[in-house]
């Protein structure tokens, strides 16, 4: 029954140091958020010790009752939330719901296609020594180098080429929304199943805020704890002819014991989105980006070489450009992270740059909504960002700005 300070003090003090790291510096990683601390409970809960191969009801272990419950919960909070006709919310991370999804409809060698990793893709979607350029044959779509945004043309005239079996459509570094209609036409001139992988912006669908992929996509997947504010996780929503498919590849086809201890933290996370304060939430999420976006685009910013990529966002997150910058990537990060605000540099698409320094960086603004951020703490946090970019940068100064907005919005005040 001893308590973690005293079972193991070096890691105890490392997670008080990551709770005040956390609580003392700005969080702009796109693909970050805070978790409620009722998640952060259901997570740290007894659930972990529980076996359950299988699904509610059908389980290959006694004393499920519990767990049970639970996990039909997680799954019609996930459906009501994103009108899905199936759900899968056992993948243990989205890596893991996209392997077990695209099971579910190919076989080795088969053809997909994806966004290219460079151009905002994600690792998954096929890159050549992931599980997924390694199982199939991939071919990469693009953005189009004077929009910034996916070249759809491209997308048809690849798709007519390579007849590929499955056409995925989503991102992990890109600031503009995809026309699910129009991948899914193209999936249907040549018999394509369509994935959409809406990892990154899934809480401002939940929200309303984004266009739903789910009614136009045979497969949808999801990680749990980017948006949507939840834990670290996975969950695949699927049409209801491929439940089985998706429900076997997961388990017993890629995983074993599901984690019910992150499962019921899912399920919390999906009450949470489906309330109005998460709305209001993800509302100033996008309004946070768009003052990024919008100050970042400024005279100023373009005289030192800094730009935003497709000119805006309609999403969480702003890519910078620093092609024409004396700062690259790694620099930008670096000094970023010196007075306390933490991004990650970003490959640009047709980066000069080499990957370790790139010439880009990725913002996003779901952590600091989540800190309660207001309209006018994202226009100071878009003209210190701004002005860490320019040359003259004074770090005591933006360092001092930084701590103030950290105090005005506590984070975790009662851990
Ligand atoms: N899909 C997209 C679009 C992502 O951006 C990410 C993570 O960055 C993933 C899947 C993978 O999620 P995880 O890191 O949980 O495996």
């Amino acid at each position: 029954d001893q308590d973690l300070g005293e079972l193991d003090p070096e890691v105890a003090a490392e997670i008080r140091a990551e709770l005040h790291r956390q609580q003392s510096t700005l969080e702009m990683i796109a693909s970050e958020n805070f978790a409620p601390v009722g998640v952060l409970q259901a997570q740290g809960s007894v659930l972990t010790n529980k076996y359950a191969e299988g699904y509610p009801g059908r389980r290959y272990y006694g004393g499920c009752e519990h767990v049970d419950v639970i996990e039909a919960l997680a799954i019609e909070r996930v459906k009501a939330l994103f009108g899905a006709e199936h759900a899968n919310v056992q993948p243990h991370s989205g890596a893991q719901a996209n392997a077990a999804a695209m099971a579910a409809v190919l076989q080795p060698g088969d053809t997909i296609m994806g966004l290219d990793l460079a151009h905002g893709g994600h690792l998954t979607h096929g890159m050549r020594i992931n599980f997924s350029g390694r199982l199939y044959d991939v071919v990469a779509y693009h953005v189009d180098r004077e929009s910034g945004r996916v070249d759809m043309a491209e997308v048809e005239r690849l798709a007519l080429e390579s007849r590929p079996k499955l056409v995925i459509a989503g991102w992990s570094a890109y600031p503009r929304q995809l026309d699910f209609a129009e991948f899914r036409r193209i999936a249907d001139l040549v018999d394509a199943k369509l994935m959409v992988d809406m990892a990154h912006f899934a809480g401002l669908v939940a929200a309303g805020l984004h266009p739903n992929p789910v009614p136009f996509a045979d497969l949808v997947t999801t990680t749990t704890h980017k948006t949507l504010g939840g834990p670290r996780g996975g969950v695949i929503l699927s049409t209801k002819e491929l439940a089985k498919k998706v429900d076997s590849t997961v388990f017993p086809g890629q995983q074993g014991g599901p984690l019910q201890h992150v499962i019921a933290a899912k399920a919390v996370a999906f009450k949470v989105a489906a309330g109005e304060e998460f709305r209001e939430r993800q509302q100033r999420v996008l309004e946070g980006a768009a003052i990024l976006a919008e100050r970042l685009s400024r005279p100023d910013c373009r005289d030192a070489g800094v730009e935003v990529l497709s000119g805006g966002t309609d999403v969480h997150l702003v890519l910078v450009d620093l092609v024409e910058s004396s700062l690259d990537g790694k620099q930008a990060e670096d000094r970023l992270h010196r007075i306390g605000i933490t991004v990650n540099r970003n490959a640009v698409p047709f980066d000069p740059r080499p990957p370790m320094v790139t010439s880009g960086l990725r913002i996003g603004t779901p952590a600091l909504a989540t800190r309660g951020f207001t309209a006018d703490d994202f226009t100071e946090v878009a003209d210190v960002v701004a002005a860490a970019l320019r040359p003259d940068f004074d770090e005591a100064d933006l360092s001092a700005r930084v701590a103030a907005l950290a105090g005005k919005n506590p984070l975790y005040p009662h851990l």
